[in-house]
């Protein structure tokens, strides 16, 4: 709780991760307790602010583990989410959890179709919830879900109410992702100028903004970004921890204080325990986010890696990786063989470029390390090899 309470304190921009919620919600997704245990110390080693522990009102063994990570005493403040209702909220004060989430639906859509009910009944069952957390001292996010297809109007209201009530926070839910940047900055920047609240974003990735929507938010002055490892979530998933982490360092100059350094290990563990493998071309921790093939693209890297990186890859806890391929050139066939002590010359380089090429189309993929050699001893072989007599 101190590494949030100090962020709060300095007005400092902060993750608010949920991956053990949102990220849980996931549809074929289920953690075990123990892997619930270990991300949560993983996320708080890490540095991440709130941790969205889960939803206590489930009981059994989701509220359970919930209790246990709060009694850890971890740096991240621990957070549990409610419906708006008081039965939710003592649930969750049970778990002895320092924050709070009270959710309830401010877009018509969700008010008139899913919960049946009119805009009154909605602010009456949000006030009285935020009200019995307040008296329980806890800190409360008001989470206004399917915000963005809110009518501005009532949701302004809606945070101004809570406010009152004794809300901390409002998370801004672009629930079923239909936000873009301009649109997403035009709405929180009218958000804050109406309340003066501490705005939170979520944002899900249905049309692949998650985290330019998270960033947009940021920009209009909101602080807190809600994300989750690898992105996990309901359908496209939510903005990534690791993405929004590194463009808020590389493309804003935003530093969260989080160790990128373990980045690679925490994707990983969640990919594992998920069930969901990283692809190979996921930003930040894909396997092929630093491997190089091209030549143009290899030579570059190999004279300065800023030529096409960004960052380097042991700030993420990956390595770079050039990789011998149709599209390689010889000076990087020369620097691999180089890794196995053979000092080509250029003539040698650029017959193996020559039958490196074939076999990759042939064999539609990139060579490991050994079929290189395989190559290299079967032309050294071919060229000894006296000429046949006609
Ligand atoms: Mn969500």
């Amino acid at each position: 709780m101190k590494r949030f309470k100090e962020g709060l304190e300095k007005g400092a921009i902060m993750l608010v991760d949920t991956t053990l919620r949102d990220g849980e919600q996931t549809a074929g997704v289920v953690f075990s307790n123990r892997e619930k245990l270990r991300i949560a110390k993983m996320l708080d080693n890490l540095g991440v602010h709130q941790i969205e522990a889960g939803i206590p009102i489930m009981g059994g063994d989701e509220k359970q583990v919930i209790t246990e990570i709060a009694s850890y005493g971890l740096q991240a403040s621990i957070m549990a989410w409610n419906r708006a209702s008081i039965e939710d909220v003592k649930s969750s004060l049970e778990c002895g959890v320092d924050a709070v989430a009270i959710s309830i639906s401010t877009s018509d859509i969700h008010i008139t179709n899913k919960l049946r009910t009119s805009r009154e009944w909605v602010l009456e069952n949000m006030t009285q919830a935020v009200e019995f957390a307040k008296k329980a001292g806890v800190y409360i996010s008001l989470n206004a879900e399917d915000a963005s297809r809110s009518d501005i109007d009532y949701l302004i209201k809606f945070a101004r109410e809570g406010q009152a009530a004794g809300a901390d926070r409002l998370r801004f839910c672009d629930t079923v992702g239909v936000l873009e940047p301009f649109r997403t900055y035009e709405v929180v920047s009218r958000i804050i100028e109406a309340t003066g609240m501490e705005i939170e974003m979520h944002t899900h990735n249905d049309f692949g903004m998650a985290t330019a929507n998270a960033l947009a938010g940021i920009k209009a002055g909101a602080r807190l970004i809600g994300v989750t490892v690898n992105g996990l979530g309901e359908r496209a998933g939510n903005a990534a921890l690791e993405e929004v982490a590194m463009a808020l360092k590389f493309l804003f100059g935003v530093n969260l204080g989080v160790n990128t350094k373990d980045f690679l290990n925490l994707c990983e563990y969640v990919a594992r325990a998920s069930g969901r493998p990283l692809y190979p071309s996921k930003p930040i921790v894909g396997t092929n986010t630093f491997a190089h093939e091209s030549g143009l693209h290899a030579d570059g890297v190999l004279k300065n890696p800023n030529t096409y990186e960004v960052f380097s890859p042991e700030e993420v806890g990956l390595t770079r990786q050039i990789i011998i391929g149709k599209h390689s050139g010889s000076k990087a066939i020369k620097m691999k063989f180089e890794e196995y002590g053979i000092d080509l010359s250029d003539e040698e380089a650029a017959d193996l470029l020559a039958a490196v090429r074939s076999h990759t189309v042939d064999m539609k993929r990139t060579l490991f390390d050994k079929e290189l050699m395989y190559i290299y001893e079967d032309y050294l072989y071919e060229k000894k090899k006296p000429p046949r007599l006609g």
